[in-house]
């Protein structure tokens, strides 16, 4: 029999997550995110919940995260520039301009 002693500081464990992802256990299908992705990424699975499809697509813009109710998406926002944080509401006001670009 073989014992083998490990000390927590030499344990090293490495995870790649992905860099958008969708909590099932929160969204509540309201679809928000992929009225408002300009790529379509996020889509409805048979569970009525949205999931991220090809999520190496995704611009990391954070608009669907923003503006998402149940604060659902996890996204890490390295490189968005939040300029669609609103996108929702300005869809509903075409008079609004876009800040980015
Ligand atoms: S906006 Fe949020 S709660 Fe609504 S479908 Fe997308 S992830 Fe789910
Ligand atoms: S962060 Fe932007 S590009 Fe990525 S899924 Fe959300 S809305 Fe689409």
């Amino acid at each position: 029999m073989f014992k083998i002693a490990l000390k927590p500081s030499s344990i090293k464990i490495s995870i790649t997550l992905p860099k958008i992802s969708i909590d099932p256990d929160l969204c509540t299908g309201c679809g928000i995110c992929a009225e408002i992705c300009p790529f379509g990424i996020p889509q409805q699975n048979n569970n009525g919940k949205f999931v991220i499809y090809e999520p190496e697509r995704c611009t990391e813009c954070s608009a669907c995260k923003r503006n998402c109710p149940a604060m659902a998406i996890l996204l890490q926002e390295r490189k968005g520039c939040g300029c669609l944080w609103d996108a929702r509401a300005r869809s509903k006001n075409p008079q609004s301009n876009s800040c980015c670009g």
